[in-house]
């Protein structure tokens, strides 16, 4: 068979050659690529010369090219243009691929010389980025637990196994609870106050089911509007206490176990491994560095956030009181009040703005921003194959004219592509290799009358996932491993944050917010509401985040196993960020899949430090000048093109002489003068 992917692509820029990719290549390419990568890597192992960075870290970074770049090919076909035969492929892809990675790291031999090299790293000269790139190399391995003996290793993976498990089992929990409860209506004056839309997504529901009537979920399109708009307020308390009763009802479903166990196997991990508790071994790879950084953060926003959030509640009980008839707020008529209020206050009408932001406009404008920060300018060629019709491909240039990236825009939504915004790379950077990026996202389309018009939101979308994009396109480092978006985590969405900026500025908005009939620029009238509606209630929002973060905390610092139950433990900690009564029969923690699922255990205190990074950093903007060249340049020179290649805080001192400061955060979302 003629595998295109078993070679190196003959296509200007090693663009991939996408229709001659079939399906049934990915398999027999990754068994190929992954024998071939492993004997690379024992040839690295078993060599007889002495250990050395070059001969062993840099060599290891040259391994298994052709198999990264498959994978990519794959698992971002997956994502954006996938089928049975991609889903089925990508199933039997991910084992081999997972075991690929652990008989690399089971490696001994290899894991010997690292840290021999790790050891004795003095007796050689290395560079910033060599020493960042040994210490990823070798805690790769270390924190893994290749420093253990048998029976520590064999406990680990005991360990591993079961947290696996529970994390799939409260997860599994948390969708059959949702999934048990619904929300029947069969009085039409029940749906007073909800939008047409969602009232016909309901008797959709309803339909599908073969009821009559509406049928409300506890899924968030269903419930968070139900909750916002619906102006009978039993049902709002009925629906409430549904969601808060998820994972923590007397049934099997019930998660307080499974959080108790959790906690318990995540502190005995980071012990077996030399750490004092989760958080200590997750924020060692973190900006933040340490736990006692993360509390003094989150304090730190707390004292300043909670007198705003005060005075933004009674201005809601008030306005409840006068206008709505409600003398006591209860937790299911914080939405509901705080959306009338908003009305009342903004007069801002999301269908007004939209004619103003055409989505091929609003494309050339934030090309053309980045072209006056930082030189780059994108010429679209046809000749470049995309994945789909829809695939727009750019090659992009330096300031000096000289090549730089690929970049693949893809905007709009289609069967086999999944929700949400992304971007992605095919190929990385590293030193003689330019890289290419794509960016994916689901806009309303075009119709035959009418250009794509995107809302404000989805315009800060495109500039959020062009910001990571040009993290990936101005990317200048001389390792693969370092470069780009490989940052730490609690810094990757700096570069994406920073763009939206742009997008509430006068002098950034006259370039590209023109309505797409008239040409006229958006009104002055229009941007003072855009920018008000973004300081709406930020200090009971910033309260509400910190609450998730002070509760991931407490369930992974020193402290975690001595929590008996779950539930009083969380009344205790999230008392002082509600205004609101707490209900016996509700808990939040039984539900926090971001922690006890996904990846953001001892890690939620991120989505605030981001921001506070990106409000800092654009603050220097703000004083130079929004195109101002020498800022621009600074922040390409220190954080953009140096992806992980020393410590993030490093970098950004370097970019901004200072350390982030939390005022600039508070000073934006109109909290602090
Ligand atoms: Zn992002």
């Amino acid at each position: 068979m003629d595998n295109p992917l078993l070679k190196v692509f003959e296509t200007p820029y090693q663009s991939i050659p996408f229709s001659k990719i079939k399906a049934e290549h990915f398999i027999p390419a990754f068994k190929e690529n992954i024998k071939n990568a492993l004997e690379a890597i024992d040839k690295v192992a078993y060599q007889t010369a002495p250990p050395t960075f070059e001969n062993t870290v840099e060599a290891l970074q040259n391994v298994g090219e052709l198999l990264e770049r498959n994978s990519a090919i794959l698992f971002n076909l997956n994502s954006a243009e996938t089928s049975d035969a991609i889903q089925t492929t990508t199933q039997q892809a991910s084992p081999l691929l997972t075991q690929f990675q652990n008989d690399v790291r089971l490696n001994q031999a290899l894991f010997e010389r690292l840290k021999t090299i790790y050891q004795d790293q003095d007796q050689e000269k290395l560079s910033a980025e060599q020493q960042t790139l040994l210490e990823k190399e070798y805690k790769g391995f270390a924190r893994n637990g290749a420093l253990l003996n048998d029976d520590e290793k064999e406990l680990l993976r005991e360990i591993d196994t079961e947290k696996a498990k529970l994390s799939l089992t409260f997860g599994e929990n948390v969708l059959a609870d949702t999934h048990a409860f619904e929300l029947h209506i069969t009085e039409e004056k029940d749906l007073e106050g909800l939008p047409d839309q969602i009232k016909e997504m309901a008797a959709e529901t309803a339909q599908s089911k073969n009821k009559k009537g509406w049928i409300f979920t506890l899924d968030y399109p269903s419930y968070v509007p139900f909750m916002t708009y619906a102006k009978n307020r039993d049902l709002r308390k009925e629906f409430s206490l549904a969601f808060g009763k998820r994972g923590f009802q007397n049934n099997n479903n019930n998660n307080t176990d499974i959080i108790l166990r959790l906690i318990e196997l995540r502190k005995k991990r980071a012990k077996l491994l030399g750490y004092e508790s989760h958080a200590a071994f997750v924020l060692e790879e973190r900006m933040a560095t340490s736990e006692e950084n993360v509390v003094a953060f989150l304090e730190d926003l707390y004292q300043k956030a909670y007198p705003a959030a005060q005075g933004e509640w009674k201005e809601m009980e008030d306005f409840a009181t006068q206008n709505l008839g409600l003398n006591t707020l209860e937790k299911w008529d914080t939405a509901y009040v705080s959306e009338k209020l908003k009305q009342a206050q903004l007069e801002l009408d999301e269908q007004q703005l939209k004619p103003y932001f055409p989505l091929e406009r609003v494309k050339a404008g934030v090309f053309d921003i980045a072209n006056k920060l930082y030189g780059l300018r994108f010429e679209k060629n046809d000749a470049l194959e995309g994945y789909h019709p829809e695939v727009e491909v750019y090659e992009v240039y330096n300031s000096e004219g000289v090549f730089y990236a690929l970049l693949y825009t893809d905007f709009f939504p289609r069967p086999g592509k999944r929700n949400g915004a992304w971007m992605t790379s095919y190929r990385g950077q590293k030193k003689g290799q330019r890289p290419h990026i794509s960016m994916v996202c689901n806009f309303s389309k075009p119709t035959a009358s009418t250009p794509s018009l995107l809302t404000f939101q989805e315009v800060t979308t495109l500039f959020h996932e062009f910001g990571h994009a040009l993290h990936g396109m101005l990317a200048n480092t001389t390792y693969g491993g370092l470069s780009g978006t490989n940052v730490y985590w609690d810094f990757v969405e700096l570069p994406s944050q920073i763009m939206e900026n742009w997008c509430y500025e006068k002098q950034a908005l006259e370039l590209f917010a023109k309505h797409y009939l008239t040409q006229e620029v958006i009104p002055m009238e229009y941007i003072d509401k855009i920018k008000k509606a973004a300081h709406f209630q930020q200090g009971l929002q910033t309260l509400r985040q910190l609450g998730f973060g002070f509760l991931d905390l407490s369930y992974h610092d020193t402290q975690a196993t001595v929590i008996q139950n779950v539930k009083t433990h969380e009344s205790a900690i999230l008392k002082r960020v509600q205004f609101t009564k707490d209900h016996p029969e509700n808990c939040t923690s039984t539900a926090f899949s971001h922690i006890f699922q996904g990846g953001y255990s001892a890690g939620y205190y991120s989505y605030k430090w981001a921001e506070v990074l990106d409000a800092d950093a654009f603050e220097l903007f703000l004083e130079k000048g929004i195109f101002d060249y020498q800022t621009a340049k600074s922040f390409e020179e220190n954080i953009l093109s140096k992806g992980g290649t020393e410590h993030p805080m490093t970098l950004y001192k370097r970019f901004r002489g200072k350390a982030p400061d939390p005022k600039a955060l508070l000073k934006r979302a109109g909290l602090v003068e």
